[in-house]
């Protein structure tokens, strides 16, 4: 199943530059199967998700978030995805530890996005705190980086996936997930990430301009 695991529309990302509704006819064209939305600190109700999917039955349209971890000295932060959920509990949670956990409980997949973009964008795993998988390339995370992330994830046996960090309809297409099959529920990929039953993807042709978050 072809999966955006990493997506941003202009609703709740204000980074983003395109409409849910724009992003989804450029998913479909695409031939994209699945997208998790994962908004920056925002999450789509069931009910927005539900008319949403209504109007695009050719793609699984899932909920989620992108969380802003802060650091105790709050100088730096990270972002963790957390694929699938609606809870905005989430929002206020500030416990990596704890957020790891209940994410796990209700069989969400965790994804540390872009863990070596910047200074402290990894800093969870230093402290001992793991999610289920690591980004590995995305528009977001460099050729470079993603290779830190490889040895990361080698080095913590977590799983490694390719996302788009997409912001606009030109991110799409880039860097994706492949399911080795359908999955009808975020529980349901995760058991398949965990279990390594998936590809990473990765268009050959050249780079887009990046999009700044
Ligand atoms: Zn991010
Ligand atoms: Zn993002």
């Amino acid at each position: 199943m072809k999966a955006e695991l990493h997506l941003h529309t202009s609703r709740y990302s204000a980074c983003a530059v395109h409409s849910p509704e724009e992003m989804l006819v450029g998913l479909v064209a695409r031939g994209y199967e699945a997208v998790f939305l994962t908004e920056h600190d925002a999450v789509w109700s069931r009910k927005d998700t539900a008319r949403l999917q209504e109007h695009f039955p050719q793609v699984r349209i899932f909920g989620g978030l992108e969380k802003t971890l802060y650091h105790d000295d709050r100088e730096g932060f990270q972002h963790l995805l957390i694929l699938g959920t609606h809870s905005a509990d989430y929002i206020f949670m500030d416990d990596a530890e704890a957020i790891l956990q209940r994410a796990a409980d209700e069989g969400l997949t965790t994804i540390l996005a872009h863990p070596f973009r910047h200074e402290g964008s990894s800093h969870i795993l230093d402290e001992g705190l793991y999610p289920d998988a690591l980004e590995y390339r995305s528009c977001n995370h460099t050729a470079g980086q993603a290779e830190k992330s490889r040895a990361a994830a080698e080095k913590l046996g977590l799983q490694l996936v390719n996302a788009g960090d997409t912001h606009g309809l030109r991110m799409l297409g880039r860097f994706w997930t492949d399911t080795d099959e359908d999955f009808d529920s975020p529980t349901e990929l995760r058991d398949m990430l965990l279990a390594g039953r998936y590809q990473r993807r990765e268009a050959q042709r050249p780079a887009a301009r990046l999009v700044e978050e």
